[in-house]
């Protein structure tokens, strides 16, 4: 049993059409400023701590620096709504602030943070909400951004308030914030694994989906990189060490990468436990190349390592999970493309939330039937994120899981 009381936040993303670039890069280059600003003037002070000597930074917070000089420069080529420039200062200082933390634990080095992300946290004050019509000003009686969002699927499945906003260049992020008491049994996800992302399902939360397209991209980089040099046949003595060195690095910047995602997935799903496939031979194959499959083994390998030290895991047996119907139990012969569709009872469903659904009835010791079915997917709420996620030093946006939308399948009329 889990409980306890937690601060939960939920998000939900929409896709948007308006062209904000220039505004992202603006506020992205005030933010900047604002940290160069206040680095500059960061004391380094010597202390000793636990008998080491070390240099401990103190951010200047003197109100009438960071109210009046530095909200008084910002504002001079600013030529948005006001209320951004004390956002940018109040994220440079969340920013400084927990660059300085992990300065301390000795996880980040004596090096200025750099904004790359493009986005802006839009607080519950500097919008308004009525008629099921997000609006956003952009510029004072001028520019407004508008989001229709009284049909979007999460409204009536979404509790508590309407908090924080984020605003991307496709998207926007919309979370709503409540207290809950958390008082489960065990709590089961059930995850399934592919190329580029892993696909959980738990029938309270739905489809969650961790996107793990950073990590295949790791690897395409140094396959292109091994493909160049050895179209290169000369030098051939040095050519296997360059090589070493080259999977050596990928394989440091895949381990990385998993360690910041599994951690990310032990917090926002804490309690948990999480269900993976056992590797076998057969899910292996349908990777095309062979080294594709050597690195989809190893970084499946070292999720499982690392969730098992993170959280309770246990291990599924991943016969039949992609080709069973998850609603009426009946094997496909031949999986075609992204889609499942099932031959017997008519469902439509992603392949890879299929999989995810078999893989939870295994781990609760269910079988498939249509009733079923219908009762886990009526309970679709939403994604959890924890506060501790606001991390503005990580790209968080990209790395957090996110939730799918619960009308990702399509049940067959009624007949039966
Ligand atoms: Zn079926």
């Amino acid at each position: 049993m889990v409980s306890g009381s937690s601060y939960q936040v939920r998000a939900y993303n929409i896709k948007h059409n308006y062209d904000v670039k220039d505004f992202l890069e603006a506020y992205r280059l005030m933010l900047q400023k604002t940290i160069d600003e206040v680095w500059s003037r960061i004391a380094w002070v010597e202390k000793h701590i636990k008998g080491k000597r070390r240099v401990i930074p103190i951010i200047p917070k003197e109100n009438s620096f960071k109210h009046h000089y530095l909200r008084s420069i910002l504002m001079k080529d600013w030529r948005y709504s006001k209320h951004y420039v004390d956002s940018a200062i109040k994220q440079a200082y969340s920013i400084l602030h927990s660059w300085r933390r992990n300065y301390i634990k000795g996880e980040r080095s004596r090096e200025k943070p750099i904004v790359k992300k493009k986005f802006v946290r839009i607080k519950e004050t500097l919008y308004s909400f009525r008629d099921g019509k997000i609006k956003i000003s952009i510029k004072p009686y001028e520019e407004y951004l508008e989001f229709d969002i009284s049909r979007a699927w999460f409204l009536n499945r979404a509790r508590g308030e309407m908090g924080e906003l984020i605003l991307g260049e496709k998207y926007l992020t919309i979370t709503f914030r409540f207290r809950e008491r958390v008082t489960k049994a065990e709590e089961k996800i059930a995850w399934d694994s592919n190329e580029k992302s892993l696909d959980g399902f738990n029938p309270k939360i739905g489809w969650i989906r961790m996107d793990l397209t950073e990590l295949f991209h790791i690897h395409r980089v140094y396959e292109l990189k091994r493909r160049r040099l050895q179209s290169r046949a000369s030098k051939k003595p040095k050519l296997k060490e360059v090589l070493k060195k080259y999977s050596r690095r990928e394989r440091n910047r895949a381990r990385d990468l998993i360690h910041k995602l599994t951690t990310q997935l032990a917090r926002t799903f804490k309690g948990y436990i999480h269900g993976f496939e056992k590797l076998n031979r057969e899910r292996m194959l349908t990777y095309s190349k062979k080294h594709n499959r050597n690195m989809a083994k190893s970084d499946w390998k070292i999720i499982y390592k690392f969730m098992n030290y993170k959280a309770e895991t246990v291990t599924l047996n991943p016969k039949n999970s992609t080709r069973r119907c998850s609603r009426c139990g009946m094997l496909l012969n031949a999986l075609k493309g992204a889609l499942y569709e099932c031959k017997s009872c008519g469902l439509r469903i992603n392949r890879q939330l299929n999989a995810a659904i078999n893989l939870y009835l295994q781990m609760e010791g269910l079988s498939p039937s249509p009733k079923l079915f219908k009762e886990l997917m009526r309970a679709w709420s939403g994604f959890t994120l924890t506060g501790e996620e606001a991390d503005e030093g990580s790209n968080e946006l990209k790395r957090s899981p996110k939730l799918m939308n619960p009308k990702s399948y399509v049940c067959p009329p009624k007949t039966t």
